[in-house]
């Protein structure tokens, strides 16, 4: 095959990987290292995570990996970006698939690092099927999940004795203008939910839950980069979140949380780049 033939995504940092990765079949295939990078800060990585990458030969990442993560791997390493990139779309996923596979195949281990956990809307699953597809080897390495970071980190409990005695963690991505969640099940009293992707679809979930009966009034909170110097939080009831939200210009990557629990970061919360912003009348504040 020649060289770069089946690599069209155009990104520089893609190209220059896959020409290294198209060298001839290796008779010993490597390993696939799926390592979660947690929530962004650094100081999160399990010490597995830390002991892979800094040991990686082909480092494959995507945007939500922060800089001082992808600062332990190997000056040697190869880093290949497969994350957004200004005004571009992210690599469709076959594309990412295929690429791990050819990296292996020529012999090389990679470590594919992801933001949070490989395993939490992080589609290691599509990953490690195309690898078992060519009998490749890999192992999943747990990494932070956003939600588990943002709870410490904001100071919400995501469960609490006399407050949510259940957690459910949804995808919150719009299509057709709607999201296809079981709002009856989301809107029961007595759980926390958290929502990730969910900040265009902001307005979109507060109509629904509340039209399946969950309190306008149920405390709520959105956590932008959570866990990191830039964390942002607004927090209020569910009926004045997107205001707020819109109020404190908060961007992705940011998460929404809501349940009785929010109302204990009142006095849980520790993390200094926050200021809180609680009953509607502040706005976030802290960083960018
Ligand atoms: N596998 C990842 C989730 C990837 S989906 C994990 O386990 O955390 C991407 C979404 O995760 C973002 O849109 C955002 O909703 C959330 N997210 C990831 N990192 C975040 C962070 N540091 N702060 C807030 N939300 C985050």
């Amino acid at each position: 095959m020649a060289k770069g033939q089946r690599f069209t995504a155009g990104r520089k940092s893609l190209q220059r990987g896959a020409l290294h990765a198209i060298a001839a079949r290796s008779p010993v295939p490597g390993r696939v290292y799926l390592v979660g990078a947690g929530p962004g800060s650094v100081d999160l990585l399990t010490l597995r995570a830390a002991a892979l990458i800094g040991r990686a030969d082909v480092l494959v990442h995507d945007r939500l990996v922060g800089d001082d993560v992808l600062a332990l791997a190997p000056a040697s390493a190869e880093r290949v970006y497969v994350g957004k990139a200004r005004g571009r779309h992210t690599l469709p996923q076959p594309e990412i698939n295929a690429l791990l596979v050819r990296y292996a195949l020529a012999g090389r281990d990679v470590v594919r690092l992801k933001g949070g956990d490989p395993f939490v809307f992080g589609r290691g699953g599509e990953e490690i099927e195309a690898l078992r597809a060519h009998a490749i080897a890999f192992e999943v390495v747990p990494g932070v999940t956003a939600a588990c970071g943002m709870a410490a980190y904001a100071g919400i409990p995501l469960t609490h004795r006399d407050h949510a005695h259940a957690v459910t963690f949804v995808a919150g991505h719009l299509k057709d203008g709607t999201m296809d969640l079981d709002w009856p099940a989301l809107a029961r009293p007595g759980q926390t939910i958290v929502v990730y992707m969910g900040l265009a679809g902001l307005p979109v979930l507060v109509r629904e839950l509340v039209a399946h009966g969950l309190p306008g009034v149920t405390p709520a909170a959105v956590v932008q980069q959570a866990c990191s110097p830039q964390q942002r939080v607004v927090a209020g009831t569910l009926q004045e979140l997107p205001c707020l939200a819109r109020g404190a210009r908060i961007e992705p990557p940011a998460l929404v949380v809501v349940g009785d629990v929010v109302a204990l970061r009142a006095s849980f919360a520790w993390f200094a780049p926050e200021v809180h912003a609680t009953g509607g009348h502040a706005a976030a504040a802290g960083g960018g």
